[in-house]
């Protein structure tokens, strides 16, 4: 449920206030903060044509050896909205945060590359990317330029490694799997070592990506929430500010800046 109108411009300055003290603020977002550029989260996502899937149908590697061609399509399907996709101002909002704050790290579960393209400098991808390929067996990279365009929505037969033979996967986090080692390593320690984490569009349901949160407040933290609905950090995050990314976060960055908070 929403608060009252007062609270939220209350809750978006101290939000704002937070921030002006900090030295390095840690955005950890998840697929919330692409809904509003047109990119469905899990839930939406199982939707049309997908519905009678699980992720666990479509986001594993048993899955992918069973039926490469679903799995693959899935992919394509959700890098093409992606393409088409435009990151909105919730985005830029992050990117401006950058010349207000000494240090800022975006830590995102998202694989669909808009933090970057919206020109946030530090992203970190702990799930991937659906722009970079390797194969199933090897992990040979493989060029995304060379991954097939589908024709339609459906399966779409994944090329082969031209080193090994083996099938081309994403080159995403599955369930199941291992985060990169090196960006796990970076993330924990700037959660560790943040003033402000702000927690944009995540469940906090995944792991290892939700004790992100937990890390930074057993440090000392100010965790705030951006979130429309109750998620697993609504009930201990210092601030809970119950809107969208596109609606909050460029509020948050006109607070920063002292102009009058727009209803
Ligand atoms: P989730 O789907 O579990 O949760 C989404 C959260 O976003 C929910 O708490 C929801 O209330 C909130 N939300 C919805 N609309 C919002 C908005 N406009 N502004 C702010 N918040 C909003 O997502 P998750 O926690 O990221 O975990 C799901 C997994 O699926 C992750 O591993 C993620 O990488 C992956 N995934 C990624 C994408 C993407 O790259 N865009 C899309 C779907 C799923």
């Amino acid at each position: 449920m929403p608060f009252p109108h007062g609270d939220v411009e209350n809750l978006i300055r101290e939000t704002a206030d937070a921030i002006r003290g900090a030295a390095l603020v840690v955005v950890a977002s998840g697929a919330g903060m692409s809904r509003e550029s047109g990119i469905p989260t899990f839930r939406d996502a199982l939707s049309g044509l997908w519905a009678s899937y699980d992720p666990e149908d479509l986001a594993t590697e048993p899955a992918f050896r069973r039926n490469p061609a679903r799995v693959f399509g899935w992919y394509a399907w959700r890098r093409r909205l992606v393409r088409a996709a435009l990151p909105h101002p919730g985005y830029a909002a992050l990117v401006e945060l950058e010349g207000r704050v000494p240090e800022v790290l975006v830590v995102t579960q998202n694989v669909d590359g808009l933090h970057r393209r919206a020109g946030s400098r530090r992203v970190l991808e702990l799930h991937g990317s659906l722009e970079q390929f390797f194969c199933l067996d090897a992990r040979h990279p493989f060029p995304a330029a060379a991954v097939p365009e589908p024709v339609a929505d459906g399966e779409l037969a994944p090329p082969a490694c031209d080193r090994c033979g083996s099938p081309i996967r994403p080159g995403v986090v599955w369930f199941g799997e291992m985060l990169p080692e090196r960006v796990v390593a970076e993330a924990w320690e700037a959660a560790a070592r943040c003033q402000v984490m702000l927690v944009v569009g995540t469940s906090g349901l995944v792991h290892p990506a939700a004790e992100l949160p937990r890390i930074a407040r057993d440090a000392g933290a100010r965790v705030i929430e951006v979130n429309p609905e109750p998620s697993e950090v609504s009930a201990w995050a210092d601030v809970v500010v119950r809107g969208t990314a596109a609606a909050v976060l460029p509020r948050v960055v006109a607070a920063l800046k002292g102009e009058a908070l727009k209803g």
